[in-house]
């Protein structure tokens, strides 16, 4: 058998109407054509094929058994003139090695902007993402960013110690802000930084990936349901070993402090989000390894202990001069957690003990890949749209500071020091992150 399109002549069009034009054109295409070359019409695509669109997404049905994972959803990209546009600042190796290649995974946010002191660094980069030049600014025209409307949130992945002016600057000039982490230098600054974002009505975020990536929130989530008791101890390890002394990061004034700030922040801010709770008391001792000049303004090492209301200890170890190791692990009443590779950017592996009868159980989780800096920037995008609060907003950034303040007085003083009781949940979080596009 064979099908012939209708010719498109004027005449046709009018005679079969725009309804049976349809038809007649997208027939072959679904029965398929039967000739020569082609063979027999092959038979149509079932709608567990072709999947269906709805609230604006394509949705397949399930077309694997019961017993295998369903294939995640397709994602749902917003058309890139509806998301939300993100100036870069700073050009250093995070913004080029992580974020903007994240950038090509986010489904709500786009790079359209980028802040540097290097003009042909900027040049180079604004091409390879497809930023315009004319959106490519320096730290000292950074605030005619305010006349851009293109740019909606900016990303501020300077040297710490550069935070508070950036994010004052770009607040001031009516933008929304994403940090990193640290938020700042210390808690003074951290306070004048969510005053001005208050004071210029736009939102602030600290960029605290863990808590947007997929393991981590497993791991809070399976403390947070009872299911394996209450912590009693969480041990948490962030150590890599750094390079040449010319760097900001041995700069007291540039990085605020050693590998405390830098990547111990990621054990106590992960104990946290996993109680939920604030540290009552904090303890802490630092080593420096004599006579090497990286550490004659920031720490090497640190070992630092935080006790919670509840009664959970964490014990937390980090350092700048021993091999790179990022781990979690969750003791509690009725199982363990062990979470490898927690702070990394990659390659989690999550196991869960518990008893099962006469056994010991021991889950191993595999759980979708996904970006952790794309959801977090998504997560930003959200916000901004929805005119929601972050999950990890500036009280969260100025929290740690607070806590990392304890913990130089005790390691000065080699006494415990106490903090002030918080007794709420959550106290420095805004909702839950939903599960972005
Ligand atoms: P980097 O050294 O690679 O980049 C810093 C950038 O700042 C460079 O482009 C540099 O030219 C620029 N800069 C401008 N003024 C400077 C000055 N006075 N001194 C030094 N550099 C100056 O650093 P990075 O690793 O990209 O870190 C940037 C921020 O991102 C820091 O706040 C860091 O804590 C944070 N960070 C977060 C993660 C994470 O996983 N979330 C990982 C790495 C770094």
């Amino acid at each position: 058998m064979s099908f012939e399109i209708p010719s498109l002549s004027r005449r046709n069009l009018i005679r079969t109407g725009s309804a049976g034009l349809l038809t007649a054109v997208a027939a072959p295409a679904i029965i398929g054509v039967a000739n020569a070359a082609t063979g027999p019409a092959l038979p149509g695509p079932s709608p567990l094929d072709t999947g269906k669109v709805e609230g604006g997404k394509v949705e397949f049905p399930n077309w694997r058994g019961e017993a295998d994972r369903p294939s995640p959803a397709p994602p749902a990209p917003l058309p890139p003139d509806q998301r939300v546009g993100f100036a870069i600042v700073g050009l250093g190796r995070l913004s080029l090695e992580q974020i903007l290649p994240a950038f090509a995974e986010c489904k709500k946010a786009r790079a359209v902007a980028l802040v540097s002191g290097s003009p042909e660094k900027a040049k180079l980069v604004a091409a390879q993402h497809g930023i315009s030049d004319s959106a490519v600014y320096d730290y000292q025209d950074f605030d005619r960013i305010a006349d851009n409307p293109q740019i909606q949130a900016v990303y501020v992945v300077l040297p710490n110690g550069m935070h508070r002016e950036y994010v004052t600057r770009a607040a001031k000039a009516g933008k929304h802000v994403l940090c990193e982490k640290p938020m700042a230098n210390n808690s003074a600054e951290a306070r004048d930084m969510i005053a001005a974002c208050d004071q210029a009505g736009v939102k602030l975020m600290i960029a605290y990936r863990c808590q947007y990536e997929p393991y981590n929130r497993e791991t809070i989530q399976r403390m947070r349901s009872g299911e394996l008791g209450a912590a009693r101890f969480i041990e948490a390890t962030n150590t890599q070993v750094m390079g040449p002394a010319d760097q900001w990061r041995f700069k007291k004034a540039l990085a605020g402090g050693g590998a405390l700030p830098d990547i111990g922040l990621y054990c106590l801010n992960t104990a946290r989000a996993i109680t939920g709770e604030e540290p009552v008391e904090v303890f802490a001792r630092i080593f420096n390894p004599d006579g090497d000049p990286r550490y004659r303004e920031v720490e090497e090492t640190i070992g630092f202990m935080l006790r919670f209301p509840s009664g959970t200890i964490a014990n937390c170890s980090s350092s700048y001069g021993a091999h790179e190791s990022k781990d979690l692990r969750v003791r509690a009443e009725k199982g363990w957690i062990n979470l490898e590779n927690a702070f990394a950017y990659e390659g989690q592996e999550l196991r869960v003990a518990h008893r099962e009868g006469k056994a010991e159980s021991i889950e191993r989780l595999r759980l979708p890949q996904r970006n952790q800096f794309a959801l977090e920037i998504d997560h930003m995008a959200t916000c901004v749209k929805e005119n929601r609060v972050p999950h990890t907003p500036g009280q969260e950034g100025l929290q740690d500071h607070i806590v990392m303040e304890a913990l130089y007085e005790s390691a000065r003083t080699m006494a415990p020091v106490s903090l002030a009781a918080v007794g709420e949940l959550d106290a420095t979080r805004g909702p839950e992150p939903r599960q972005e596009g």
